[in-house]
């Protein structure tokens, strides 16, 4: 992969854009074939059916999926008798109440033990999730359970008139555009899945223009990224006071959390709300934002809970994957926090429990010593097994330190392995410090912050408001 990725580096840009569109083509074969065409239209079959149905649809999955776990994976053949729990009785959410929530840390522990016996005779694919806490969890997955799950998020899109041949402004942490290019084309074009993939590794003052101008000439009608990377765009357009020429139809945000202060930024700098789903690697959980901007739990598609929930409503996200079949979980802790699950229903129509707001994942920026923002840096470790957490802190432009807590000895070699790992998204000038703690600090809500930052231009914060402003979750009470 390595070898691949440093041949692709020394292409001519013409042919790194034809290698973008080889790649997309053959992501579109594997990924978005007869499987998933057929599994897109059972989840859209599904748009209109009434609560009780979909819970009853959730249910049986639920019920089959724990069979399957008591009888083919190990951890949960050894766990139902030690509990003295019958599988059998487990029906509906209230009752997987009788397992103890799953963490990623039981799971680093043994993780074969997750493994079915009888995955469904599938090639397994590896799926890598960064996390929060920036510890990484490598597991396996039949292609069928990755097309379900983007099938899930196709619903979603296509809720809001998104189709698969829109073509798409793509702002996320794709590492596509070598880090020692020093001008534009900043971005890459994926020709099959319709894609203008913008470098999230390239953004400064300097750069940020030429972005504006390529967004003004190309036009796509769909913006979709991580908010903190769309929210760098909006950011640099709000602080010179230019606009991209037009105003796309849809801007989408996933894999982090879209926090209030980035909806705000985006909304004023390109005119266009922005939608957001949940969605998580494991596949354990998703939530889908509907047409009339509520945020929809994908009831067909996991088995959802709200734990340990505070007085404010305010609690874990865990989930039970009911999609894969090969590498099995129950209960397990997102990590993520979310508030106000209720039942009622929604004027669009489509059913589900609702959430009034997830709050994870947040992460401040990393400043390079060009003055270049990076954000979403929580995968630089992932294979990098012997960290247990790390975190990244900045107090002085162009250093950072990064806090280790190791799964056992630290030496020369994983400072080495973390540095290196860090360097390929940070660059060769940046200072890096490693030092080893025991204990990484937490935020008063439990969560941890992958990245801190003590600089005022690194930190997560709003800009200053102009006119009126009006309560998102007032207005969507209404
Ligand atoms: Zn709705």
């Amino acid at each position: 992969m390595s070898r691949l990725r440093a041949i692709y580096s020394r292409l001519p840009i013409p042919l790194q854009n034809a290698a973008c569109s080889l790649a997309g083509w053959h992501t579109v074969r594997q990924r978005f074939g007869e499987t998933f065409r057929g599994q897109l239209a059972a989840y859209e079959e599904r748009n209109r059916w009434s609560h009780n149905r979909i819970v009853g649809f959730r249910n049986a999955r639920l019920k089959d999926f724990v069979r399957h776990c008591a009888d083919t994976v190990p951890y949960y053949r050894a766990l139902f008798p030690e509990y003295g729990i019958d599988p059998g009785s487990i029906r509906e959410i209230e009752d997987l109440k009788q397992l103890p929530v799953l963490t990623k840390e039981e799971i680093r522990r043994q993780p074969h033990a997750f493994y079915s016996d009888d995955p469904g005779g599938e090639l397994l694919m590896n799926r890598d999730t960064g996390g929060t806490t920036g510890n990484p969890l490598r597991f396996g997955a039949p292609p069928g359970t990755i097309s379900e799950q983007w099938a899930v998020w196709w619903r979603y899109w296509r809720w809001h008139g998104i189709q698969a041949d829109t073509w798409c402004g793509y702002f996320v942490g794709l590492d596509v555009v070598p880090r020692r290019q020093k001008r534009a084309p900043f971005w890459r074009t994926n020709l099959p899945r319709r894609q203008i993939m913008f470098s999230a590794y390239h953004m400064n003052d300097r750069s940020l223009p030429e972005y504006i101008k390529e967004l003004r000439r190309r036009r796509p009608p769909w913006l979709h990224g991580y908010p903190s990377v769309l929210a760098l765009v909006a950011n640099h357009l709000l602080a010179v006071g230019d606009d991209i020429g037009y105003m796309p139809r849809w801007i989408s945000t996933g894999a982090e959390n879209l926090l209030p202060t980035q909806r705000d930024i985006i909304e004023r700098a390109f005119g266009v709300t922005p939608i957001q789903h949940y969605g998580l690697a494991e596949g354990v959980a998703n939530i889908s934002q509907c047409e009339h901007s509520r945020l929809h739990v994908d009831e067909d598609f996991a088995a959802v809970e709200i734990a340990d929930a505070d007085d404010d409503g305010h609690g874990h996200l865990v989930g039970s994957n009911l999609s894969n079949p090969a590498f099995c979980l129950l209960r397990y802790d997102t990590q993520d926090i979310v508030s106000g699950l209720t039942e009622e229903s929604c004027p669009c129509g489509h059913p589900g429990r609702l959430v009034s707001a997830i709050d994870g994942r947040r992460e401040d920026y990393v400043i390079l010593p060009d003055g270049t923002k990076l954000g979403r840096l929580a995968h630089v470790f992932v294979g990098l097994d012997f960290l247990r957490e790390a975190q990244i802190v900045q107090n002085k432009p162009g250093r950072i330190i990064v806090r280790i807590v190791p799964r056992g000895a630290f030496g020369r070699r994983e400072t080495e392995s973390v540095e290196a790992a860090l360097r390929r998204r940070v660059g060769e000038e940046m200072g890096i410090d490693v030092t080893v703690c025991d204990a990484l600090e937490r935020s008063s809500s439990g969560k941890l912050r992958f990245v801190v930052s003590g600089l005022r231009s690194g930190e997560l914060q709003p800009i200053p408001r102009q006119g009126i402003h009006i309560d998102l979750d007032q207005k969507e009470q209404k």
